[in-house]
């Protein structure tokens, strides 16, 4: 089984495009800004390349995060050559739609998938700008364990990782390229 990775490296190349913005949306979080890695086409691609590294061959589509999931993991299904699939809030998705509903602090959320966007058996990897208690993501597989794909591993640009959200995702494979202890 691949195993959970993390490149010091590839984190000192990245962390300067993170910007920390206080008390957004709310206060007391500290938002973790990726626009200033997007507007760096090298950091952007590095981020990429990190994700590739980890995109192995039996992966067959990569499954985005509404909505910053959806620039790295499209970005990456093209690079990879591999069907993009998004999961998205509800209401979004225009045809047959799985959903599953998922605990916030204050109150619930869902995602959804058309129904048709997986195939049985099919490995996918699961991408998201941010890991933080892993509920977002947690429910993501669910979804696609409902089509009958499998989770092959997830992957992160940041990890809150003084939060705990890989264990929650564990026994699959979390990938992050930037961790916050
Ligand atoms: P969670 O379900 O707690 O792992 O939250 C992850 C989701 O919320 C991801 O889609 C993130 O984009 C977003 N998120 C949570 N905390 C932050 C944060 N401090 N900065 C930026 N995005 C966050």
């Amino acid at each position: 089984m691949t195993k959970s990775t993390f490149d010091p490296g590839l984190q000192g190349e990245l962390t300067p495009y993170i910007r920390d913005i206080p008390d957004f949306p709310k206060e007391g979080i500290v938002f973790k800004d990726i626009t200033p890695l997007l507007a760096s086409p090298s950091a952007f691609n590095r981020s990429l390349d990190g994700f590739d590294a980890v995109c192995t061959e039996d992966v067959g589509a990569v499954v985005g995060i509404e909505s910053r999931g959806f620039i790295f993991g499209a970005a990456l299904a093209a690079r990879k050559r591999l069907p993009f699939v998004p999961a998205r809030k509800p209401g979004k998705l225009p045809a047959d739609t799985v959903r599953v509903e998922y605990t916030l602090e204050y109150g619930t959320d869902a995602l959804e998938m058309h129904r048709d966007a997986l195939r049985k058996g099919q490995k996918v990897l699961i991408v998201d700008d941010l890991l933080a208690t892993g509920g977002t993501a947690k429910a993501c597989g669910e979804l696609v364990r409902q089509l009958g794909a499998e989770v092959a591993a997830y992957a992160f640009v940041v990890d809150l990782a003084f939060l705990g959200g890989a264990a929650k995702l564990a026994p699959t494979p979390v990938h992050t390229l930037i961790r916050y202890e």
